[in-house]
């Protein structure tokens, strides 16, 4: 059986939000909007289509035997020379033996294809036993145009042969043909691009399907007994329709990859075959074809073997190890398409000398230093004496490769005085495991980001560009790895250290674990406890000396108070106890609690009034006085401890009930007066075990409701690194939830002169009641503005909105409508207009016909969000759909493309 015994794929780290060419380019072009989504991937400065190649085929070679290779073949439109074999590089890079077959597969977007026919069929014909496959290509394209954004950067490679076979070569099928949808003149830099209907109807759609149906004939096959078909296409729709047209189904259609890194040219065919490949299960078939001036077509068939193969980065592990940017002017740079003034520091003598090249090719390229035979001790570069001082043998290096060897930072500097495309130049010491280390480069890093002691890879990339001459310098640069967990520096973490926190009703449940995971991230903690029973009455003071004595156990500072919330003075005296002992108060979580259930016609104003006391007075009493320092500080965090009982309901808890959700409007109002000096107050509705639910709970849930769970949101939520104000959480075991009070849209009943009647309300209920488009409202102010603007003469509205209102425009829209742009048009538009005129409606165009309806439809076309008055202002042209839509006021999911269609279809 001959096939596909290993692959590996490379996708640059960097990603470019496609929007941020619309934002910086959409003034020019604004069409490119219409593919503006996902992200490309690009390479950084020091990357082309040949380091792509190595990391790629290093991903392919990983758990192979490398040497057993006998040929190399690489494709590429973006070859970095025109005259030097690349694939001698690439083999010289992997460190494999002379004596095998090189070539390079170029010219045409389906060199990667071919380049794979080619070794297939060596195998088959017993010339060759293991050929290499590598495909890559950094392709530029012009500033704002369509392929700026269709295309990506990218590496795949493909090991072929007879042995541990994981996908059975079936046949393949071509068809060449001079169609030029594009072309590069050979003293080009960019594409010429021939237009876009005709590529799609004369080109993709009939020549893809030519050579994958030839291929079906030629193999005694259907579309039915193919698994997964993958070929590249950059229209979206032509893709799931040329499928459609062989057969195949969405299902079976691999994805183009347009949101996660574009098309990848040479490589993209092989990009996407892996794709398949990783998801595969033994027996699937996998027809592939690359498209370039004809098509070629594959057929594989999955074996057991793919269970076997060793992890590895692939495509999902680079498409998931990424960075992205909107820096568009970066990408242009490290693309050379621009050309900021360097200095003249950037003039240094930048010659290679082809003789050193020649003669350290091993180590300039390989990477490869020595390795003492006498006492093993390696070294980087090889000398004739050994470096080990106790050694010193000469002559007794032999080689040895450094590039897959493990290696940590020994030490590094940011230097901005130093030429660099991406300043700072990151460089340091780097000891390799086991021994041996240099000075190298550091890439695809911040700065910021790198640590000593932090891992690194090597990786192959262009040192140099020779610009007078056209040469293209190569050496290994370190990429820094993310620290492992556990050696992760303090500093990074989210920590309270300095910090002075207050927990009430600390003494137990849900406050002591709060208090001792504040302690064990660096704060102060003031543990209060009353000591109390569950009804609030008694008194003690173990309960919070046992949780100071346990902070103490661990390390950390923490004081007792027994105070009862309950009162002013107990409130006071918890603060002044974490001013006295500290100075300073940066965190306060009211957590006391009790309980006394009874229904309201048992619930007598003393178990009514003990429960307000401490859960709703008692946040007052502690909160009052520290919100004085926290403002002195410019400070804060508050944390309030609201119930599901409240913000949902409970039988048998008016008391509890009511506190809880008044802790809810206490935040409300408080988060008014807090903002501006960074104080920040948040409520938590937990559900944990703890003596307030032993039986309320049932007992297995019990268990498992550990008050742990609960700690790490409150905590989050009393870091500085939280800048959330008001907000309401649910939250146990791992799950979390907002809540929030949301306010219908409502509707005017009457004119605001007369008083309705009762039978006006009953007829109008429907509306009253109606929550579609329900929004959440900032303050009181803004909670009168929809009852304003209802009754507002309509001369006044129209001068303040600048037209009519929200319903009035989608009651017009029908009016509007324009049949005769809607011959063919089959869409639904969902509009969600927040704000307080918001609502839900929807827009069906269909045979001609436009229909508007409110609430929402379960499967629209095309969903547009946006506020009430920007809404109303664009449709009534005072605001630029586009200009509202890279703003960011119009926001627009599922197809961006149809959305366009709205302003042919409505005249308004
Ligand atoms: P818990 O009974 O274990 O802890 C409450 C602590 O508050 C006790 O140690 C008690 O002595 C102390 N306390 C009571 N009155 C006090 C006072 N006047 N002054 C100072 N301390 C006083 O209960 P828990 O479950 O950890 O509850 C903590 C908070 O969470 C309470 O506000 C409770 O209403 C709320 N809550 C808990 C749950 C849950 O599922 N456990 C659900 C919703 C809300």
């Amino acid at each position: 059986m001959i096939g596909i015994t290993s692959f590996g794929g490379y996708i640059p780290r960097l990603r470019l939000n496609r929007m941020s060419i619309f934002q910086n380019m959409g003034w020019f072009a604004p069409a490119i909007v219409t593919v503006a989504q996902g992200e490309r991937s690009f390479c950084n400065w020091d990357e082309d289509s040949l380091t792509m190649a190595v990391a790629a085929a290093r991903d392919c070679l990983s758990g192979r035997d490398k040497q057993a290779t006998d040929a190399v073949f690489f494709a590429s439109t973006t070859l970095p020379f025109a005259d030097r074999l690349n694939a001698g590089i690439l083999k010289t890079a992997l460190n494999l033996k002379d004596d095998l077959g090189a070539a390079d597969f170029a010219s045409t977007l389906r060199a990667g294809t071919t380049a794979l026919i080619e070794a297939l069929t060596a195998v088959k014909a017993g010339e060759k036993k293991q050929v290499l496959v590598a495909a890559s290509d950094k392709r530029l394209a012009r500033s704002a145009s369509f392929y700026e954004m269709w295309e990506g950067d990218g590496a795949a490679a493909l090991l072929v042969g007879d042995t541990d076979v994981i996908a059975e070569y079936l046949g393949s099928f071509t068809i060449t043909r001079d169609f030029i949808d594009h072309f590069r003149g050979s003293d080009r830099q960019f594409d010429y691009t021939w237009e876009e209907r005709w590529v799609r109807d004369e080109g993709y759609s009939k020549i893809i399907p030519e050579a994958v149906n030839g291929l079906l004939k030629k193999l005694s096959l259907t579309m039915d007994d193919v698994d997964r078909l993958v070929f590249p296409c950059f229209f979206k729709a032509e893709h799931r329709n040329i499928a459609k047209k062989l057969g195949a189904g969405p299902e079976k259609l691999v994805d183009n990859m347009h949101e996660v890194c574009g098309e990848t040219g040479t490589a993209h065919p092989l990009v996407m075959l892996i794709q398949a490949l990783e998801e595969a299960k033994p027996g699937d078939r996998i027809l592939a074809a690359g498209f370039g001036q004809g098509c070629d077509a594959l057929c594989f068939k999955v074996t057991e073997a793919v269970k076997n193969l060793t992890p590895r980065l692939g495509i999902k592990g680079s498409l998931a190890d990424k960075k992205t940017t909107d820096n568009y002017l970066k990408f242009l740079k490290f693309r050379d398409q621009i050309e900021p003034e360097t200095g003249i520091r950037a003039e240094a003598p930048t010659q290679t000398s082809m003789t050193v090249l020649y003669r350290k090719r091993d180590m300039l390229l390989g990477l490869v230093g020595g390795k003492c035979a006498k006492c093993g001790t390696p070294q980087f570069p090889r000398t004739r004496l050994c470096v080990n001082p106790d050694c010193r043998a000469l002559d007794s290096q032999e080689p040895h490769e450094f590039a897959d060897t493990p290696a940590k930072i020994k030490t590094f500097t940011g230097d901005m005085l130093a030429v660099s495309v991406d300043p700072p130049h990151v460089y340091g010491m780097i000891q390799f495991e086991g021994g041996g280390r240099f000075m190298a480069d550091f890439t695809d890093c911040e700065l910021n980001d790198v640590k000593v002691g932090q891992p690194v890879v090597m990786s192959f990339r262009r040192r140099l560009y020779d610009r007078q001459r056209g040469f293209s310098g190569y050496f290994w640069k370190a990429v820094p790895l993310p620290m492992p967990k556990e050696e992760a520096p303090a500093a990074e973490e989210i920590r309270f250290d300095g910090q002075v926190a207050i927990v009430t009703g600390a003494g137990a449940g849900l406050g002591r674990v709060y208090s001792l995971e504040l302690a064990k991230g660096g704060a102060k903690v003031v543990v209060n406890d009353l000591g109390g029973a569950r009804d609030g009455t008694g008194s003690g003071t173990s309960a919070a000396d046992q949780v100071v004595a346990e902070i103490k156990a661990l390390g950390g500072e923490a004081v007792a108070n027994y105070d009862s919330v309950a009162t002013p003075e107990g409130g006071q005296n918890i603060v002044d106890t974490a001013l006295k002992t500290w100075g300073r108060v940066d965190i306060v979580i009211n957590n006391a609690g009790i309980l006394r259930d009874k229904t309201l016609i048992k619930m007598e104003p003393e178990n009514w009034d003990a429960v307000l006391d401490v859960h709703l007075k008692g946040a007052y009493h502690v909160t009052r006085p520290a919100f004085v320092k926290m403002r002195e500080q410019g400070y804060g965090r508050i944390i309030m401890t609201t119930s599901a009982a409240g913000l949902y309901g409970n039988f048998g808890q008016t008391n509890y009930a009511a506190a809880k959700m008044g802790l809810v409007g206490f935040m409300n109002a408080l988060k008014q007066e807090a903002g501006k000096y960074d104080i920040k107050v948040n409520t938590i509705a937990p559900a944990a075990a703890s003596r307030l639910t032993e039986d309320i709970l049932p007992p297995e849930m019990f268990e498992k409701l550990k008050p742990e769970f609960v700690a790490p949101i409150v905590l989050y939520l009393c870091s500085n690194r939280s800048k959330e104000n008001g907000m309401i959480y649910n939250v146990g075991l791992g799950y979390f939830n907002r809540a929030a009070v949301l306010t219908g849209p409502g509707l005017a009943v009457g004119d605001g002169t007369k008083v309705p009647t009762l039978e006006d309300i009953h007829k109008n209920w429907a509306g009253i009641n109606d929550m579609t488009g329900a929004v959440e409202i900032p303050n009181v102010m803004a909670s009168f503005e929809p009852m304003l603007n209802a009754f507002q003469p309509k001369k006044e509205k129209a001068a303040e909105t600048g037209g009519p209102s929200v319903k009035a425009v989608f009651g017009g829209l029908e009016k509007a409508f324009q049949p005769e742009a809607a011959a063919g048009v089959d869409v639904v538009f969902q509009f969600n207009i927040s704000g307080p005129q918001g609502g839900s409606w929807f827009v069906t165009v269909k045979d001609g016909t436009c229909q508007v309806s409110a609430g929402a439809h379960d499967r629209p076309t095309t969903t547009i969000k946006m506020a009430d008055q920007d809404f109303i202002k664009m449709m009534s042209g005072q605001l630029n759909p586009m200009a509202a839509f890279s703003s960011g006021k119009l926001k627009i999911e599922g197809d961006l493309m149809k959305s366009q269609l709205i302003e042919k279809l409505f005249k308004i």
